[in-house]
């Protein structure tokens, strides 16, 4: 069957942390970030002709044993309710590892569907998902940098996509794309604090060429430094769950030690 697939990238260092990845750009998205770089993919994807799933496949074929998986991102793929099958289809395809093992799937999300991400997870039809934190999760900053309105309703389920990623059901990763024009430092530790005992929380740096607000393509993105001594600060944020989570373990164990020794004494 074919799918409305818009973009097919055959491997890739950069979209999977670790791993070489085969890409598929998925059209359509209901947010309008406005640092977006896939606007025309977002706002016309009629514009790009679909791949068709023949040479998809070939093309996965080709780079069987060098590539460990595929990530499906966009767009926003969860808008689509073909993608689980899609999924389903890629991984029923023996031929497309050396062992005959189902492909290993990366799923980039902006966890607006969490009835979505949860069907994928559930089923075990991913294996890594990475979602974006846009801003702080008040409505009005989301807004602001999603370039749509949002309310309650959808923050909720915002919220809901991280709450399923923390139950850590599936590797996954929280990443927020800095710009410094949208966003402030404190609100991104902020942030941290929100998905503290996630693995992983990436900053990635603002790209201002091309972006879909065109007002930010005169902005500076942040100072390598800087934008090292931010992911330094977060990754510590985000382990004192960890800490948080030891000492509690440690406090419980010391207070069950009492209580035997109150036993036998
Ligand atoms: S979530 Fe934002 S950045 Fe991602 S594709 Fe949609 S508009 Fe672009």
């Amino acid at each position: 069957m074919d799918y409305p697939i818009k973009g097919f990238l055959e491997t890739s260092f950069s979209d999977w942390p670790g791993k070489m990845a085969s890409v598929l750009f998925l059209p359509s998205c209901n947010f309008r970030c406005r640092y977006c770089h896939n606007h025309e993919l977002v706002l016309r994807p009629e514009k790009y002709p679909n791949f068709p799933w023949e040479v998809i496949l070939a093309g996965l074929q080709k780079r069987k044993g060098w590539v460990d998986g595929v990530c499906l991102t966009g767009g926003e793929p969860t808008l689509h309710p073909w993608l689980p099958r899609l999924i389903r289809e890629l991984r029923a395809a023996g031929d497309l590892t050396i062992n005959g093992e189902p492909l290993s799937i990366k799923l980039d999300t902006n966890g607006s569907n969490p009835e979505a991400l949860e069907e994928l997870i559930d089923e075990g039809l991913v294996d890594y998902v990475a979602m974006d934190l846009k801003a702080p999760l008040q409505a009005d900053r989301y807004s602001a940098i999603t370039g749509i309105s949002l309310g309650v309703e959808e923050m909720a389920r915002i919220q809901s996509s991280i709450q399923i990623l923390l139950c850590g059901k599936v590797d996954y990763e929280f990443r927020t794309t800095l710009a410094p024009a949208l966003l402030g430092e404190e609100e991104i530790y902020a942030l941290a604090r929100r998905v503290r005992g996630t693995p992983r929380y990436n900053l990635q740096n603002l790209n201002p060429r091309d972006t879909l607000d065109g007002s930010l393509r005169e902005s500076a993105p942040f100072e390598p430094g800087a934008l090292r001594r931010m992911q330094k600060k977060v990754d510590e944020i985000i382990k004192d769950e960890v800490k948080v989570k030891a000492k509690v373990k440690v406090k419980a164990k010391a207070k069950d030690e009492v209580k035997r020794i109150e036993v036998f004494s």
